[in-house]
């Protein structure tokens, strides 16, 4: 699972206790952030409901939905333990089956060759699976123990951990790179549009899939919809608010895949 926050200057992130008054005494005493919108930069937001404890909210300018005020990042990061990669590696060859189906696609739509990068890479299925179909591939994680299964299991090398924008990749150096069921869980969302941004090739493409709160399927009340998951999914886009978020550093959603499930799949690439 992919973490991306910029510890050395927190930017937009600061403390604020007794932020709103539907906060029950409990959660008061935890270490809580609030933030402007990510998307808009807009900071009025209206309450959406509460779930365990925590205010999920609709920004009053883009709509974006988000948990806000959240549990500091600290707090956040103790639910990606070791379990999570656990589980996730248990799948072996479904989640092979399913990497490989992504990057095909990929490649069919967009011609794509060269080097991928797989954020939020956990085992490296993925990498796995560009490496078969031909890719130079790579994978970053902030969670230690997915890459080293990827590396004993699947006999991968090119997998790092830590924060996508340490990494410190030469400009323009991806053909493809993929965030799958990563961007809603990502604190620092504008730093990690700005890195994705830099490292891209100029014809290159990023691949997204993510839960869509503008799906025909998400159920209601919203509260009840299964994506809605506190402290994890941190925010709920639809496929304008996504744009936005890429637009406001020069890419953005070239393709949007249709699906039964409620769960958004686009691509996205530089503006010319
Ligand atoms: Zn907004």
């Amino acid at each position: 699972m992919l973490n991306s926050i910029n510890t050395k200057n927190p930017g937009l992130f600061f403390f604020l206790k007794d932020y709103n008054p539907i906060i029950n005494n409990s959660i008061k005493n935890n270490k809580w952030e609030t933030i402007a919108c990510p998307v808009c930069d807009n900071d009025s937001f209206s309450d959406l409901f509460v779930k365990r404890e925590e205010p999920f909210v609709r920004c009053n300018n883009c709509s974006l939905v988000l948990i806000n005020p959240r549990p500091e990042y600290e707090e956040i990061k103790k639910t990606y333990d070791n379990d999570y990669s656990r589980d996730y590696a248990k799948k072996d060859k479904t989640k092979l089956k399913r990497s490989l189906k992504r990057v095909n696609l990929v490649k069919r739509n967009f011609g794509s060759e060269g080097r991928w990068l797989d954020v939020g890479c956990s085992a490296g299925f993925v990498v796995k699976a560009a490496s078969q179909c031909g890719f130079n591939a790579y994978g970053v994680d902030v969670e230690p123990w997915g890459i080293n299964y990827g590396n004993t299991e699947l006999g991968l090398n090119n997998l790092s951990v830590g924060l996508l924008e340490n990494q410190a990749y030469p400009n323009e150096f991806f053909n493809v790179i993929s965030l799958y069921d990563v961007i809603e869980h990502v604190p620092d969302l504008n730093t990690l549009a700005k890195e994705l941004k830099r490292i891209l090739a100029p014809n290159g493409v990023i691949d997204i899939v993510t839960p869509d709160i503008g799906h025909f399927r998400v159920t209601k009340p919203l509260s009840d919809w299964k994506e809605i998951k506190p402290s994890e999914h941190l925010y709920y886009f639809d496929k304008t608010t996504l744009n936005k978020l890429f637009s406001n550093h020069g890419l953005f959603i070239t393709k949007k895949r249709f699906g039964l499930k409620a769960s958004m799949k686009v691509c996205i690439q530089h503006i010319i």
